[in-house]
């Protein structure tokens, strides 16, 4: 019916990761287009933006697990109907790299409910490297690496700056994108 014309689509996206990567601040970013030192919550978040993607109006709405990684206990629930999933990894801090491999994208494989659903690998904190004026020794993931660990999981990859707010657009643009592309 042409009431349809003014519904929204609607799309959920989480946001997975270890504590500390930047997960709410990428929210923020992206919902608000601000950054400040958050005090870490506890429990699970969410926050809507809409776009346009091929004529077609989004209701976007991001998860973020506000803490809950730390204990542990993101449960199926969480997972739910995600259409996508953004894996964050902090580029100065390899374990979190790591914990990609051996946690996140397992814990994705078993929860996530919808066939196809789109997973974007995220490596944020980029303005901390020597590129960026930080430090020499702050990078411990090369982009390079990142985008070949991406590249072999089937996932899209971009780097990140919640701080400096390179890459967070692009990240959330091209995931719904693929989301709209994908039958
Ligand atoms: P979360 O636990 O994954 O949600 O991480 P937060 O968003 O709470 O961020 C953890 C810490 O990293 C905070 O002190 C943020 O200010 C900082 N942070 C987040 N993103 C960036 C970034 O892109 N660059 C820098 N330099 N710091 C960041």
């Amino acid at each position: 019916s042409s009431s349809n014309v003014d519904v929204a689509h609607t799309i959920k996206v989480l946001l997975v990761g270890d504590s500390s990567v930047g997960k709410s601040s990428l929210l923020l970013r992206f919902t608000s287009d601000t950054f400040e030192d958050l005090t870490p919550t506890v429990g699970v978040d969410f926050r809507l933006r809409f776009m346009n993607v091929h004529n077609k109006r989004i209701k976007l709405t991001v998860w973020d697990t506000a803490g809950q990684e730390r204990f542990r206990t993101l449960t199926s629930s969480y997972y739910r109907g995600a259409q996508g999933v953004v894996l964050v990894y902090d580029v100065s801090q390899r374990s979190t790299f790591e914990n990609l491999r051996d946690v996140w994208l397992r814990e994705v494989e078993m929860y996530v409910t919808v066939p196809d659903a789109v997973r974007m690998i995220v490596g944020n904190k980029v303005d901390l490297d020597a590129e960026h004026g930080g430090k020499e020794t702050a990078r411990q993931v090369s982009r390079e690496e990142g985008a070949a660990f991406a590249r072999a999981n089937g996932c899209l990859f971009v780097e990140t700056s919640a701080k400096t707010r390179e890459g967070v657009m692009q990240c959330f643009d091209e995931l719904v994108q693929k989301i709209m592309d994908t039958p």
